[in-house]
């Protein structure tokens, strides 16, 4: 009995590395870690504390997990070419939470990015005024902040810097908070940090998304442009565990060291910490290769959807400078129908990406549960060895099903065998085992 429930269990991952081994998989926040980043993962280390900073530890037993979070951190301020970073915090959400306790007071005022226009759950308020749900984002519900909004330019598919200015002016908010999840350009930091001196507010940017794009040097570098505080996920265009960091400047460097423990963490997720170290290593040898790719990638395909008819958002720009596209699908409204239906569709077919509000969704009576868009992301498909020759057959997939409607179960078997010959993971440590392969370590 008990040998079974096992099986069941275990059956049910298996099935799960089976579909995405053999997907394109598409969600722009995720990534795939190689092998000796999973080997991290798994070690004792996930078993373990250590509360407190490495060498001030306030547990028995750390000697070892000192020694890699202290190159973990040595690797981290080499990258992102900071003086501080935290490398405890569990996850994007997690760090974004570090940044507003570092930086504001339940009841302070802070101007950010609203969802509909990229903005993440973490930077909403506790009521939304469209949909009226109580208890929404991070800011408002657990650290009680105003939230008000940028304004945002759709055209340009970016947020205003001269209206923004002059709204900021006006409201005098305590923090300015950048970065996104629907992130296609630089935000302007840059334009904005002298107006927010002018009026007192800090600068914090919320590199969830873009952490690797910044390593790589492929982005922008907000702590330079003017940031007092960048927080991270580890695992979006940067390919390591899920996890989280948090740069800042000496001037804020205690107060992030508290906000993260005793404030927001007890045990920080150690084996991840590990994959971190090991993932890091990995970025500092491989990762400008990476990142050119993944956006030379992210590139062809919105080139390779709009010859295909796909309304591509900001083609006048090039569609992005990062690794996600925005593609506006309600002209399928009538056929195939709207994101949710286009998300399950392409789902079918092993094409795997998430639907998305567009900035103008709200306003023509568009609800999250089934917008305009879909969002698409190429950090994973690049660690699988794909380049820009390969957009055009996902681009053609995506066509065949969603505009010419062929059976997404028919389309689904090519492609299986398109991707069978993009197996391995790459820009990593070399190893044999295959990139979504069920690795067994009990036999
Ligand atoms: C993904 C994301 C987060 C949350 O990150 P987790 O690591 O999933 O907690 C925070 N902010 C932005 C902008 C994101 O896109």
């Amino acid at each position: 009995m008990a040998e079974n429930e096992l099986e069941k269990i275990q059956g049910w991952i298996r099935d799960h590395h089976e579909m995405f081994g053999s997907s394109i998989p598409l969600i722009a926040s995720e990534n795939v870690t190689s092998t000796p980043v999973k080997e991290a993962i798994v070690s004792d280390f996930s078993h373990r504390y250590a509360e407190g900073w490495p060498e001030e530890r306030v547990y028995a037993g750390t000697k070892y997990m000192d020694k890699v979070e202290l190159q973990c951190i040595d690797y981290a301020k080499d990258l992102f070419d900071v003086d501080f970073i935290d490398v405890r915090t569990i996850s994007g959400v997690c760090s974004n939470l570090v940044t507003y306790t570092a930086l504001t007071r339940p009841g302070d005022k802070m101007i950010t990015s609203p969802i509909s226009k990229g903005g993440h759950i973490t930077m909403g308020p506790h009521k939304s005024p469209k949909t009226g749900i109580h208890i929404g984002g991070t800011a408002g519900s657990v650290h009680g902040l105003d939230v008000r909004y940028f304004e945002f330019d759709n055209e340009e598919m970016n947020i205003d810097p001269d209206k923004t200015a002059e709204k900021i002016r006006e409201l005098e908010p305590d923090l300015c908070m950048f970065g996104a999840s629907v992130f296609l350009f630089p935000h302007p930091i840059e334009e904005i940090s002298d107006v927010a001196k002018e009026v007192d507010a800090k600068i914090a940017y919320d590199a969830a998304h873009v952490s690797g794009l910044i390593a790589g040097g492929r982005f922008q570098d907000p702590m330079e442009e003017g940031a007092d505080i960048m927080s991270m996920s580890t695992h979006k265009t940067l390919p390591g565990p899920q996890h989280g960091m948090v740069a800042a400047t000496e001037e804020h460097a205690e107060d992030v060291k508290s906000a993260t423990f005793p404030s927001m963490v007890s045990n920080h997720h150690l084996h991840n910490v590990a994959g971190l170290t090991v993932a890091l290593a990995e970025f500092k040898k491989y990762g400008e290769d990476y990142v050119d790719q993944v956006i030379d990638n992210s590139q062809a395909l919105g080139e390779a959807l709009s010859e295909r008819g796909f309304d591509v958002v900001a083609e006048h720009k090039g569609y992005t400078k990062s690794h996600i596209l925005l593609v506006d699908i309600t002209n399928l409204k009538d056929t195939i129908g709207l994101g949710k239906d286009v998300e399950q569709r392409l789902e079918k077919a092993n094409i795997i990406l998430n639907r998305n509000l567009l900035p103008w969704d709200i306003q023509e009576d568009r609800h999250f549960e089934n917008p305009g868009g879909i969002r698409i992301g190429t950090s994973e498909i690049t660690r699988l060895g794909m380049k820009e020759n390969e957009m055009e057959p996902i681009a053609e997939y995506m066509k065949r099903i969603l505009m010419d409607e062929e059976d997404p179960e028919k389309v689904q078997e090519e492609v299986s065998e398109f991707r069978s010959d993009f197996q391995d993971v790459h820009y990593c440590f070399e190893s044999s085992k295959k990139a979504h392969e069920y690795i067994e370590i009990g036999k």
